[in-house]
């Protein structure tokens, strides 16, 4: 293979590797979406759980209370009985007494049951509120969950599609080299081949020898950035057949060689 043929190859390899990245990437940070949005939906039902525990909690108090009335006003019913049978002002006056007592007490559990009942109807609020916003995130979750997946299913036919691009490139390049390629296209954002300019690598940016160049430009073998490690190819442009001129007549060793 001419070496410029692998040079597009690359290039395009590239540009598909690239974009294979990309979709990569989205895929995976779709579902995120959908995590937070669970975690709201798990912190509602936490709240609304504990108000619903408070809430059965302040029923049967309110239950004991309503109970504990009933008693008291019972009580004071069977001892106003006995004072019609009382003959003794002592005896009456010790059941009056009583009957004194037992009405004071079904007024404090009417006190306690009246405040239970004041909050228990901001707990019924607060409830219905929590089941509102439960039934909206949930209604949400569904919507969203459709929409991540839909989305998903067309990145999976892309890379598909793109999977079967990559295997018309690559099925002549040697396994190794398309790997450690893969690789340094990743690391690089996107960048695994690059051309040299003006004596400089176009990826990193550093001088490159001379020697080295002219490495490059004789096509004879693939050769690697010594510095940023990306696969460099070389442009026959003005500008950097100029540059590597200027380079050679600075380069005592390479008349060295050339004589
Ligand atoms: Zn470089």
């Amino acid at each position: 293979m001419i070496i410029n043929e692998v040079y597009d190859k690359l290039l395009n390899y590239q540009s598909i590797l690239t974009e294979k990245f990309k979709l990569e990437e989205k895929k995976s940070e779709l579902p995120k979406v959908l995590s937070s949005k669970n975690e709201v939906l798990n912190r509602i039902k936490k709240a609304y759980l504990s108000k619903y525990n408070q809430f059965k909690k302040l029923e049967e108090n309110i239950n004991v209370y309503h109970r504990r009335m009933n008693e008291m006003k019972l009580k004071q019913q069977e001892l106003e009985e006995k004072t019609k049978f009382v003959k003794s002002q002592r005896e009456y006056e010790a059941l009056d007494r009583e009957v004194g007592q037992a009405k004071q007490r079904e007024d404090e559990y009417q006190f306690q049951l009246m405040q239970d009942q004041r909050i228990i109807e901001d707990l019924r609020n607060a409830i219905e509120n929590y089941e509102l916003s439960m039934k909206q995130q949930e209604e949400e979750i569904t919507k969203e969950t459709e929409r991540v997946d839909s989305e998903v299913e067309k990145i999976k036919e892309k890379l598909d599609e793109l999977k079967g691009q990559e295997e018309t490139i690559v099925n002549d390049l040697d396994e190794g080299f398309r790997y450690k390629f893969e690789k340094i296209v990743k690391n690089k954002e996107g960048f695994g081949i690059v051309s040299i300019l003006k004596g400089f690598c176009n990826g990193c940016h550093l001088v490159l020898p001379s020697e080295f160049i002219n490495k490059v430009r004789s096509g004879n073998d693939i050769y690697f950035c010594p510095y940023c490690s990306r696969v460099l190819y070389y442009e026959e442009t003005n500008d950097n057949i100029f540059a590597l001129e200027e380079e050679e007549m600075d380069d005592d060793e390479f008349f060295e060689m050339d004589d």
